[in-house]
């Protein structure tokens, strides 16, 4: 064996043994898992995947996720895109959780059956602590969820700005204030009404915020009081998508947020028109908040280069390697290289699975490949020289645990 391989392989042991934090999924409470059938649809297409990509038509992905067509059906749908797809690192992820969950190296027409019928059988109460806590090893996996309820203290929640920050007209500004028993007659009021909520969520456990890297536009307490009245007044129905309202109601957050010892977390780059979530639409934002702490998701991807700088020359900031390992592991790789050169390492966080209850089994196929990544990018600085082993897995220790405890003030 190359001397990489053996440092990587006792690196990725070592790493084996600790207790992580999950530093991002969208897991609500379990009963939304166990109160749906599973089969081998929640693990080749739930979470993310690569079929319509591949070619599938809408409406065999509607069948495909239809369990009223038999089971047969459903397989008959996917079994010529397997092949396309097998490669592709989100369904790495399912095919090491098709092995360490219910023990099949790959799936066919002999046994996708068979194992439709183990994952059902595992569906049951108590099977996020099995595939979470047992065999993967996990205290908490911070969660963003539509609510702040999770069961246990397995979850701790995050809950998104955009119901709030959003607001496109009246009726919703109304709504909102409706909903904390606040009025509402100006811009005054609906900024204490989001102040409210945010007080509410951290009662209710919520340690973080997550909001968007869009390109907010321009904005002023004039414009946005401006756009609001127009809204209360009837001037206007409704505003666009990102309005000058938005993005003075993003400043508030990040306000409410430090005042409240809360993190701020932000989705980057990877969805759609990626263009639009690009990580550098954060920099105005960061830089005029100094004391809100920034949690900047998935890489940037694809500009981890990017984001890298940000995380360089803003101290509020840290960068999360959520989902990252799973959209792309040579990606991911690079980026990790480029970080050791460029970010502290108290800075930067590990793992985060990223997926919803449909597909909480990936999670073990998508933890299993961030170790792989990370001992990848370590062992090369141990052959190196620039580094020793032990260093190596106190850096590791540090990206999987005491950081997102440290920046989220976890009490674990
Ligand atoms: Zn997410």
């Amino acid at each position: 064996m190359r001397k990489i391989d053996q440092v990587r392989t006792s690196l990725i042991r070592e790493m084996e043994q600790f207790e992580i934090i999950d530093c991002h999924e969208h897991l609500g409470p379990e009963r939304q898992r166990v109160d749906n059938k599973v089969d081998f649809v929640n693990l080749f297409f739930q979470g993310y995947n690569d079929l319509p990509i591949a070619g599938m038509s809408p409406e065999h992905v509607n069948q495909l996720l239809d369990d009223s067509y038999p089971l047969e059906y459903r397989w008959r749908l996917f079994r010529p895109y397997l092949d396309l797809i097998r490669y592709g690192s989100y369904a790495r992820a399912a095919f090491i959780a098709l092995r360490e969950l219910y023990g099949f190296d790959d799936i066919n027409d002999d046994n996708y059956l068979a194992i439709s019928e183990a994952m059902q059988a595992a569906n049951k109460p108590g099977i996020y602590n099995w595939i979470l806590r047992e065999k993967c090893n996990i205290r908490c996996a911070l969660t963003q969820c539509e609510s702040t309820e999770v069961d246990g203290d397995l979850l701790i929640p995050l809950m998104y700005v955009m119901p709030y920050c959003g607001v496109r007209t009246w009726e919703e500004i109304v709504q909102r204030a409706r909903e904390l028993q606040l009025p509402v007659n100006n811009l005054d009021d609906y900024e204490a009404v989001m102040e409210a909520a945010v007080v509410r969520w951290k009662n209710e456990g919520v340690v973080g915020l997550k909001m968007q890297s869009f390109p907010y536009p321009e904005t002023s307490r004039e414009m946005a009081w401006s756009a609001f009245e127009s809204l209360r007044t009837g001037r206007q129905q409704q505003l666009p998508e990102l309005s000058v309202l938005y993005s003075y109601l993003i400043e508030k957050v990040a306000e409410i947020a430090a005042r409240h010892d809360l993190v701020v977390a932000v989705h980057t780059g990877v969805w759609g028109d990626f263009r639009n979530l690009d990580c550098k639409h954060m920099i105005p934002i960061v830089s005029r908040h100094p004391n809100t702490r920034f949690d900047i998701y998935h890489a940037g991807i694809p500009a981890f280069h990017d984001i890298a700088l940000i995380g360089k020359n803003f101290a509020n900031v840290w960068l999360n390697l959520a989902w990252a390992h799973i959209v792309s592991p040579a990606m991911t790789r690079q980026a990790m290289a480029e970080w050791l050169d460029l970010v502290p390492v108290n800075k930067i966080l590990a793992f985060g699975g990223d997926y919803r209850p449909s597909a909480v089994d990936k999670v073990i196929g998508h933890l299993t490949m961030a170790r792989e990544n990370i001992a990848s990018v370590l062992a090369e600085r141990i052959v190196e020289g620039t580094m020793t082993e032990q260093q190596a897995v106190e850096i590791a220790h540090k990206w999987f645990w005491d950081n997102p405890i440290e920046l989220y003030g976890l009490e674990v």
